[in-house]
């Protein structure tokens, strides 16, 4: 939210002014935002300082400036969450062994089974085995994950060494036609190595997205401890420090393959940088357009045009209609770091991506039920009397509850940014 609105704001300016005020002002709200999302300040300042050369080194006369500011920030955003490596893929029919590495409670045990689950979807046969010997519960917990996905497991409560059962169960579920075996395990530096030794295909790091800063060391020791291929960041549900954890996951070199956002299965998603600072800047899916005429392909104007009608008070229905057309263009929408950008969190709560998509949707049918007065209305609230409403409501085969809080979600996005607007 608050990286999206200090471009906002920035955009909203005619022209870039030539001391670079604006610059420095958009820069520090940026790296703000991201220091509070747990991002190290190295990695915040190498950012703003590779954006502050590619300004500096434009023709004072170019009068696409904010365009190549915005493209900057996409860009230094994007090198930040990238680790520049591709990942090992397993192949169906292929068997594959993925042992999955991380701190106790780091999420291991969940994302096993989450992996499982995304793999046997894509029509993969994915087996389990637990190499966590270090409690109890351990076999018992990945067990009951396994018959709930219906798929082959091993484990042993007898044994106690690690490495005896990954290798007893690699074998035995490869003669079962599992192609992909996935090794949960429990973090001892000595028993780690024996597995590594075993050499899987693919040793998948699990590192807990809410702990931010910290994130970095446990990474960075990781780094000198393992050959891992792959990191995968749990927890970036709720915690407002996933960035940390993502970008300090960059920098061991190793690529972040999927992200948890949540306890369920389903709360799982493949992480791809581009379209993930797409969503984090709120600017629509902008990943294809970095080398291309951005006026040919996509409005990048649109959020100019909504920041400086909010900011004159002249924010229409209409507006909010492209607004809503815009986000159902980007892909799953503000599940982190901000709710839906440009609206109410009370209407539309973060994390509800498909009732969000769902509601704005319905938003845009009852737009298409209104005359053109009330669509160009700038307080359409006013014009709006009962028969009105009922009218809309039977065009658009909603209900009058529907209209209304459309009206009160234009209502409340018109205030909030006047609000805003008038602290600057
Ligand atoms: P392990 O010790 O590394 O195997 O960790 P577990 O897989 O047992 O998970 C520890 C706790 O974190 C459990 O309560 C999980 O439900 C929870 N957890 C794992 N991944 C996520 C996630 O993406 N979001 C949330 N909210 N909780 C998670
Ligand atoms: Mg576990």
């Amino acid at each position: 939210g608050r990286i999206t609105r200090a471009l906002e704001q920035m955009s909203s300016l005619t022209e870039v002014d030539d001391d670079g005020k604006a610059l420095t002002d958009c820069l520090n709200e940026i790296a703000r935002a991201l220091h509070q999302s747990g991002v190290p300040f190295k990695t915040i300042c190498a950012m703003s300082s590779s954006i502050r050369r590619i300004v500096v080194n434009l023709d004072a006369r170019t009068n696409d400036k904010r365009r190549i500011i915005h493209e900057a920030v996409f860009t230094e955003l994007c090198n930040m969450l990238d680790s520049g490596k591709p990942s090992f893929t397993p192949t169906k029919g292929k068997p594959s062994v993925v042992l999955f590495v991380g701190l106790q409670g780091s999420g291991k045990t969940t994302s096993c089974t989450k992996y499982a689950y995304y793999h046997s979807r894509k029509g993969f046969k994915p087996s389990l085995v637990c190499a966590d010997t270090s409690r109890a519960g351990a076999f018992d917990q990945l067990k009951q994950n396994a018959r709930k996905l219906k798929i082959p497991y091993h484990g042993s409560y007898m044994e106690s060494d690690p490495v005896k059962i990954a290798v007893e169960g690699v074998e035995r579920l490869r003669k079962e036609n599992s192609d992909l075996i996935i090794v949960d395990t429990s973090r001892r530096h000595k028993q780690e190595a024996a597995l590594i030794e075993e050499k899987p295909d693919l040793v998948i790091f699990v590192i807990d997205g809410s702990i931010g800063q910290a994130a970095f060391d446990q990474a960075q020791a990781f780094k000198q401890s393992a050959s891992v291929g792959a990191v995968i960041v749990t927890k970036l549900d709720g915690h407002a420090k996933g960035g940390g954890a993502l970008s300090t996951a960059a920098a061991t070199k190793s690529p972040v393959i999927f992200i948890g956002t949540g306890e369920h299965i389903d709360e799982f998603e493949v992480f791809d940088v581009k379209p993930f600072v797409s969503r984090l800047l709120g600017i629509g899916d902008l990943s294809g357009l970095v080398n291309k005429e951005i006026h040919d392909v996509m409005p990048t104007d649109q959020p100019t045009e909504f920041m400086q009608k909010l900011a004159e008070g002249t924010f229409t229905l209409r507006l909010l209609y492209k607004h809503s057309q815009n986000i159902l263009n980007m892909g799953p929408i503000g599940q982190f770091f901000h709710g839906v950008p440009g609206f109410s969190s009370e209407l539309m709560p973060k994390g509800y991506d498909k009732e969000n998509r769902a509601k704005i949707k319905r938003y845009m049918t009852i737009m298409d039920s209104m005359t053109d007065e009330e669509l160009d209305s700038t307080n359409p609230m006013l014009i709006m009397n009962e028969s009105r409403i009922s009218q809309i409501a039977r065009r658009s085969g909603r209900l009058m509850k529907d209209v209304r809080d459309l009206l009160q979600e234009h209502k409340q996005t018109a205030k909030r940014w006047s609000k805003f607007n008038t602290n600057r």
